[in-house]
């Protein structure tokens, strides 16, 4: 049977409805927790999140993956409270978002004690908390060039995922050049790959979209909502209709298997004040109804946000 892992468990893959593939229950900077004037009770960042996924399976949501990752604030037993609270399937993440956010004691570990690492956080177990990671996190740092750490984490996430069946996930989608010839080296197929932040505002330009879905990675349309039109918008955002535009360019091209969408919401942030007036639900407050609008029928709907994460979820045996 095909199955996920989820914080509670595996589940069956038809189990998981509708997926926001690309989300956070909560994102800092390695750090930042310590900076006291950020510091919020437990029951602070219970009461921002809650309502948030409350109102995703209203929506009728079935699944949120974590792209959090070591050393930025994931809590895998906070994750499986809120899943067992809310019906929410959550699918959390082992690796990291980049080289330059894993500390220290990760970043000097070879690739060996990577891969062990994470084949054991999908196997095993994260801790002793019980859950299991669903998908390996990497990411290029900041600088648009991938660092030796991050080839060394891109190596250890490919020899993770074929030993266990796991997807990866990256943060960002530039400097796929040498991304892709690491995962080829190591046999890994790029449709066990979801290139993410493809259009976001800053790298949208310099991301060969086309060339990645040509060469069968999956293309993480990961940033919606993210938009200029916001009151305060961060330094990634884009304006909603260019965004729009671009990912209905991918579809037209023919690359509507290859396409997932997620909002990069963070549902209580760590260590900086968030993005006000952006949440997780933004895929069915605004994204769909566009979607919608622009043309795009329910059995194309269905293929973005349940068949394709379904897809790339399944571990593969
Ligand atoms: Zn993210």
């Amino acid at each position: 049977m095909s199955r996920v892992n989820t914080v509670l468990g595996p589940i069956p893959t038809k189990e998981l409805g509708l997926v926001a593939v690309h989300e956070h229950i909560g994102y800092g900077m390695p750090g930042s927790e310590l900076d006291t004037k950020w510091w919020k009770t437990p029951e602070e960042r219970y009461e921002e999140t809650v309502p948030k996924l409350r109102r995703f399976h209203e929506y009728g949501g079935g699944t949120f993956v974590d792209a959090t990752g070591i050393c930025n604030g994931r809590d895998v037993d906070y994750y499986r409270m809120l899943s067992a609270k809310t019906g929410v399937h959550i699918v959390a993440s082992t690796g990291f978002v980049g080289g330059d956010t894993a500390l220290p004691f990760f970043a000097r570990a070879s690739v060996d004690y990577l891969t062990e690492h994470f084949i054991h956080e999908i196997t095993v177990g994260i801790g002793g908390t019980g859950g299991r990671a669903g998908v390996i996190k990497v990411g290029v740092s900041r600088g648009g060039r991938m660092t030796d750490l991050d080839k060394r984490i891109y190596r250890a996430a490919a020899r993770a995922a074929l030993a266990t069946g796991a997807p990866v996930l990256t943060h960002l989608a530039i400097d796929a050049e040498n991304a892709i010839a690491i995962f080829t080296a190591e046999g890994l197929p790029l449709d066990r790959v979801l290139f993410g932040h493809v259009d976001d505002g800053v790298n949208a330009d310099r991301t060969r979209d086309t060339w990645i879905a040509e060469q069968g990675g999956r293309i993480g349309f990961d940033t919606f909502g993210y938009e200029t039109e916001l009151e305060d918008p961060p330094f990634w955002a884009r304006p909603r209709q260019e965004r729009l535009d671009h990912f209905l360019r991918l579809i037209r091209q023919g690359h509507l298997d290859r396409v997932l969408a997620s909002a990069d919401a963070n549902c209580s942030p760590l260590g900086w004040p968030g993005v006000k007036g952006h949440t997780v639900n933004y895929i069915f407050e605004d994204l769909i109804p566009d979607l919608r609008a622009a043309g795009l029928d329910e059995a194309t709907i269905t293929t973005i946000f349940v068949d394709n994460p379904a897809d790339f979820l399944t571990l593969q045996h």
